[in-house]
Parts: structure tokens; sequence; C-alpha cells
């Protein structure tokens, strides 16, 4: 079973016309910036999405919206819309998607929302982007994770740089270290495991086990091969392969490569560390693609 464990509808330059104008400004690259229409067809959304994942032979995919709105104005669609049209696709098609709740923590009633989602909407996580201003710590954000903790579900995390105007430094890996230390029962899983700064997210992890680091958005250190296999290799050594996850963050990633190649370059794993001197097995294919996100998710 291969469980992408990190998908979106709309990628932010997509959601959010401001961030793509000054990305644009900063000199982003054309096609990061792409064009949607003002009113997104959702429903043909996710028709796209479930045809990509059977195309590329994923199971399930978890999807999710990251709320940037207190920092970037208004996006395409409120942050209760847009949570509800992840919900809506869930129930359209319940054995192959996955939702989960995006809010920023300093909204108003922001935990009551949360419940809200859980209990009457049936979402499974929840997704939080700290880039848009408040640390993982934020005390805001603690009912959150109070109901996380007592429902046993996950808590995704946005971790490493974003473009302004969003703030890179409050999902530095060191800020999670905190929130897993006070709430032991949650399972914190570290999107893009810090990216670059993966070492710290790592370093953080072994001593945190209810930490999971996650392996969306490392589409482009597949140039580097050899690194990113001593990568897994490493955090496989230090937390193991039970504590590591795979996913996509797509569609922002299609630029990267198709998501058939992402799948296959995980399928491949074995032979492609064999190549480089590293010993990767299927079982370790199977809890990186699947196995251990169904133990996450409570499949
Ligand atoms: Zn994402």
């Amino acid at each position: 079973m291969i469980i992408d464990m990190h998908r979106h509808l709309w990628s932010l330059f997509e959601r959010y016309p401001r961030a793509a104008e000054i990305a644009r400004r900063g000199g982003a690259k054309e096609a990061l910036v792409e064009d949607l229409p003002v009113v997104p067809d959702w429903e043909q959304t996710g028709r796209d999405l479930i045809k990509e994942m059977d195309e590329s032979g994923i199971d399930i995919s978890v999807i999710f919206m990251a709320d940037y709105a207190l920092r970037l104005g208004d996006g395409i669609f409120t942050a209760e819309g847009e949570n509800r049209i992840h919900v809506e696709l869930m129930k359209r098609y319940p054995d192959r998607i996955i939702a989960y709740f995006g809010i920023d923590p300093r909204r108003k009633g922001a935990a009551d929302s949360f419940e809200t989602a859980v209990t009457e909407w049936g979402v499974r996580g929840l997704k939080m982007h700290p880039t848009v201003g408040y640390f993982p710590h934020d005390r805001a954000a603690y009912p959150l994770y109070e109901i996380c903790q007592s429902k046993g579900l996950p808590v995704t995390f946005h971790t490493g740089p974003m473009p302004s105007p969003l703030f890179s430094r409050y999902t530095q890996p060191l800020h999670f270290d905190e929130v897993a230390a006070d709430f032991p029962d949650m399972t914190i899983v570290m999107a893009h495991a810090g990216q670059e700064l993966w070492p710290e997210a790592l370093n953080v992890a072994r001593m945190k086990p209810n930490i999971i680091l996650e392996l969306s958005m490392w589409q482009p250190k597949f140039k580097f091969l050899s690194e990113f296999l001593f990568a897994i290799d490493r955090m496989r050594d230090t937390i193991g392969i039970e504590r590591i996850t795979w996913g996509s963050d797509f569609p922002g990633l299609r630029n990267v490569m198709p998501m058939k190649k992402w799948v296959d370059i995980f399928k491949q794993l074995p032979s492609l560390g064999e190549e480089h001197g590293f010993k990767f097995d299927d079982l370790d294919v199977q809890a990186l693609m699947g196995g251990n996100a169904a133990r996450i998710l409570n499949l």
C-alpha cells in the first residue's frame, strides 16, 4: 500500500496571488507561479487527483491546506471553505482520500473549529504552517494539540524555509522540541524533515520518539543521489525506519518531476542503494511508503 502523507489540491502560489506576485518580483522561476482561474473547479481538481494517484500507483493521499491568511490575506477560498472542500473530497473518495484540518491557531475560536471538524466532519489530523508568524510552541496552539493528543490524531508541521512574505525561522527543527516534550503522546510529523537542516531535525527526533520525519519536498535532493541515500540511511540508523514516511507535497513539486517518477524512486530504493553502497530492502520500502503512514493514521 502506498500512502502519500502530504498532498495539496493547489500550490501556495495558486492559492495566494499576492505571494505569487512577491515570488515573481523576487525572481522565482516562472514554473513556480502557475495561474489558476479565480474560482477553480474543485470537483475537477479532485478527479484529476484520483487520476494521478491511479497512474502513479498511490492508494491513499492525505490532503490538507495551510492557513496563510493572517500573513498573506485572503486566498482564493476562505480557510473554512477550503477545509470543507477537502472534507467533501474525502466523502466522495473515502477509500482514497484522507483530509486533515488546516488552521492558524491564532484565529479566534481555532480550537472550537478544529473540534467541530474532528467530531462532525471527520478530519483525521491537523496541519500547521508556522511560517505565517508563530512558533510551534505558541501557547495559542496548545488547545489544538490537546485535542490531537486526546483523540490520537497526528499533527503535520511544515519545516524549513519559505519564500517571502512568509518567515523561515519559526520552522527551524529545534523549535519543535518544546511541543514534542509538552505533548509526548501526540504524533508530530515534521514535513520535509527540516529540508537542508535535516541533521538538526534528526537530532531533535532522536530524543523525542513522538516525532516522525516526512520526506515530501525532497524531490530536488534526488539530483545529489548519494547524499539523498545517505540522509535516509542515517535517519533509519538513528531513529528507525518506522519513523520515516514518504510524501509528495504535490502539486507544487510537479515542476521538479512527475508523480510517477517520485513513487518509482522510492520503490527502487534497494537497487539505487546498492549502486551507491547503501543497503535498503523491500521491508524498508513498504514501511516508508505506506506501512508507517497506516499506523500514524490509525488505518
Ligand atoms: Zn505542503
